[in-house]
């Protein structure tokens, strides 16, 4: 049998999910529908509450996206025109255009090249040229959060907020202490491919603080607590019933979903452990991801690297085994991000992560048989 007699691997098939909660989730959303509480009804709160409580934040705000939770934490927070925020360049668009939305200024800071999370010692550099930075905004990339044990002391000595970029990290921890209440606030995104992801637009900002959290409340519907009485400017960035519906029910199945995929990443690292692909990039071989032991991974991507990058995914592509690269341009390269003033080579680890990234399929449904057709094929590339 040849390899295009094989069903393909997608990087993500989100039917199997389907197939399993599908008709609960039909059900809970005509409930919505029939009962015609499209906006801030009952099943919004019933999610916030369901999030604060599994976070331990103190205030858990749902909104439209995780590109509005990030800058309805920013504007809770009070972080605009004059204050500098300090995050990755290798991470999603919104991640920066969210500090430029709120009026404040993105200052970049390089990546740990083991982790591809910030680098607190790249942080604390950034922070010392930049006397107006107010907070940093870490990324928990990936599903794996960023070393809150090397960046709090950095924001701590400085006077910073912290705030968390959790769209890829719902359930991860550090510390035990979950990703949503480790900073001052934190986004989360669930965008239909994230590992807890809504039937289209969603997102939800945490707050240790309670007050923050009733003022981002008040942003996210006009600046309105009273009907029609506008305390400040907002936006209407409101959470649809129907996707707190959808979520409410996903959320009896994350912890689930997030253990399937961690033993689907062990199985990765088993399976390449049996191949002699294993080395440093110098090597010509591949560099596993790996989990620090302070944390729990949620494995939101499975990422491997490797300076033929390119040339693999062309070859898992010709073998109908899906692969993608996230990012492929860090963010100080953007075309829409020229103003920042930064140039090519400032960032160099980011830069490299962005030649040599390559995620492999990973979802809680994902089969052996299916990781060891990925495995080998990448074996056969390298053979
Ligand atoms: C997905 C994502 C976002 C944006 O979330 P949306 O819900 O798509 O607006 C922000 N940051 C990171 C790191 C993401 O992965």
């Amino acid at each position: 049998m040849s390899a295009a007699d094989l069903a393909p691997v997608p990087t993500l098939d989100l039917s199997r999910q389907y197939a399993a909660v599908g008709e609960q989730i039909a059900r809970a959303v005509a409930d919505v529908c029939s009962a015609g509480r499209f906006i801030l009804g009952r099943e919004v709160g019933e999610f916030e509450t369901a999030v604060a409580r599994t976070t331990a934040a103190s205030e858990a705000v749902g909104c439209a996206s995780g590109t509005d939770a990030l800058w309805l934490a920013l504007a809770a927070l009070r972080i605009g025109e004059g204050a500098a925020v300090v995050t990755t360049p290798f991470s999603f668009f919104a991640t920066v255009s969210s500090i430029l939305r709120a009026g404040a200024r993105p200052v970049l800071a390089d990546i740990d090249p083991v982790s591809f999370n910030l680098s607190a010692d790249a942080v604390a550099e950034a922070v010392r040229a930049n006397p107006d930075t107010r907070a940093i905004m870490p990324v928990h990339l990936y599903g794996q959060c960023a070393d809150w044990d090397a960046l709090a002391p950095v924001a701590a000595q400085n006077n910073l907020l912290l705030i968390e970029d959790a769209a890829q990290a719902f359930g991860a921890s550090w510390n035990g202490v979950q990703a949503g209440a480790l900073g001052d606030a934190a986004a989360f995104s669930f965008y239909p491919t994230k590992n807890l992801s809504a039937w289209g637009d969603a997102g939800l900002t945490t707050f240790r603080d309670a007050a923050t959290g009733e003022l981002a409340r008040a942003l996210r519907a006009h600046g309105m607590r009273r009907r029609y009485y506008h305390d400040e400017v907002g936006w209407n960035s409101r959470l649809d019933t129907v996707q707190a519906a959808v979520l409410l029910i996903k959320m009896q199945y994350i912890a689930q979903w997030n253990d399937d995929r961690r033993r689907v990443a062990e199985r990765y690292a088993a399976l390449f452990a049996d191949t002699s692909l294993v080395g440093s990039v110098a090597d010509g071989g591949i560099v596993l991801p790996t989990a620090d032991p302070r944390g729990v991974h949620v494995w939101h991507q499975y990422v491997i690297r490797t300076p033929r990058r390119d040339d693999l995914r062309a070859h898992l592509t010709a073998h109908g085994i899906g692969s993608e690269v996230y990012y492929p341009v860090p963010l100080h390269m953007q075309d829409a991000l020229r103003d920042l003033g930064y140039r090519e080579g400032q960032f160099p680890e980011s830069e490299k992560a962005a030649r040599e990234v390559l995620a492999l399929p990973i979802y809680p449904e994902l089969r052996e048989d299916e990781q060891v057709r990925v495995v080998e094929a990448i074996h056969k590339f390298f053979a």
